[in-house]
């Protein structure tokens, strides 16, 4: 397995629990996006559709297992809040909050609790008055990712798995084949390789997934803080055990992992629209994550003879994870071929 954020470690761990013997690849474990996630796995909240959506939803009614196997194999503990507020700053982001939300409730969801205007204060009275309303995703949560990162590399430890601190440079193929992966140490052969190398897949595969830079700011969580995660259009406030996070630009800048003034102004100013409380909060840091972006938003899946290639996760690769192991097992252990590698084929690039 090469990729060490927590789609590959997600696999390899499938992978290890089957059985098999993984090697996991890692050049950097630090630079993984999945460190610096928000963690929330919010289907309803970011506003997904079609095959997305349903990938997505797909993926979260597997969270909770994958979290109690994870947290169980590694005897770590990862802290998990349920539930996300998705605000709307004004009543014409209401609407369209509204008529999402009767579609999500007609298949996707079960409980979308809705509250207008003064009866967001009901929920969390801290919240600006100037909010016009919000939805409350009771299935949706948030992982700290951090611990969750750790608690994978320990459970793939514990299980056996081999892990390897250096990057991927080649993969040697012969058409649909892979005959091995190069490397500064020399060739790694196996019997099936798994690439899940995040925004750096372009390195590897000829397949259009780029970096999209988020910052993320760290902040002090306040006693009386979010008791959930807050999302808004162009904000989030993630309440953890001990911090509260900010989140996050969106930006073209290829791998420029430098933290910006503009960055921590826009993160700082959209929170406190919605949380004017928050001023006086201690600000801890800012984090440059790099999401794997594709030109429509969705996942990249590949497979080959003797391999599979997860990536192009963009803002959703902490939900996608438990899915995608899943996936990458069914395909190896028993050949099934999901429709969603179809779904998620990168020919769907040149068909357009
Ligand atoms: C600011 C921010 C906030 C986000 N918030 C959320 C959120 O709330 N919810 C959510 O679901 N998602 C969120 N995301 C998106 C999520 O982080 C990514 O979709 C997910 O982490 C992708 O996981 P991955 O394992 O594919 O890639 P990564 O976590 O980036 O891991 C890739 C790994 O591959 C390794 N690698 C790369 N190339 C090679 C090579 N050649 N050889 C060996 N190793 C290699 C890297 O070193 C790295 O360890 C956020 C991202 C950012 C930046």
């Amino acid at each position: 397995v090469v990729g060490g954020g927590v789609v590959g470690l997600a696999c390899a761990l499938e992978l290890l629990r089957a059985g098999h013997e993984v090697t996991l690849l890692v050049r950097n474990e630090k630079e993984a996006a999945s460190r610096v996630a928000g963690g929330m796995l919010a289907p309803f909240s970011e506003g997904l559709t079609d095959e997305l959506l349903e990938f997505s939803v797909e993926s979260l009614g597997l969270w909770r297992e994958f979290l109690e196997t994870v947290k169980e194999l590694s005897n770590r503990s990862v802290f998990f809040s349920k539930g996300i507020l998705r605000v709307a700053k004004d009543e014409r982001e209401l609407d369209e909050l509204k008529k999402l939300r009767s579609y999500y409730l007609k298949r996707f969801c079960s409980s979308a609790e809705l509250a207008e205007g003064e009866e967001l204060g009901k929920l969390y009275p801290k919240l600006s008055e100037k909010l016009a309303g919000g939805v409350f995703y009771e299935e949706e949560g948030n992982v700290d990712t951090e611990e969750l990162t750790e608690a994978l590399f320990t459970a793939f430890l514990r299980l056996g798995g081999e892990l390897r601190r250096e990057g991927a440079l080649r993969v040697n193929r012969d058409g649909e084949r892979v005959l091995s992966v190069k490397t500064h140490s020399g060739k790694l052969e196996a019997d099936y390789f798994v690439f899940a190398a995040g925004a750096w897949t372009k390195e590897l595969f000829d397949v259009p997934v780029f970096p999209v830079k988020g910052q993320i700011a760290r902040a002090e969580l306040p006693p009386d803080g979010p008791p959930f995660v807050v999302y808004a259009r162009d904000a989030y406030l993630i309440p953890r055990e001990k911090d509260l996070l900010l989140g996050a630009t969106t930006e073209r800048a290829g791998f420029d992992a430098r933290p910006t003034v503009k960055g921590a102004s826009a993160l700082t100013g959209n929170a406190l629209s919605v949380l004017p409380a928050l001023e006086e909060a201690e600000f801890y840091e800012l984090r440059v994550g790099f999401r794997p972006g594709t030109p429509d938003g969705k996942p990249v899946f590949y497979f080959g003879e003797n391999f599979a290639l997860v990536s192009g996760h963009y803002r959703n690769g902490i939900l996608h994870a438990p899915l995608t192991a899943r996936l990458v097992f069914l395909l190896i252990e028993r050949r099934e071929v999901s429709p969603y590698f179809q779904k998620f084929s990168p020919y769907r690039f040149r068909r357009t």
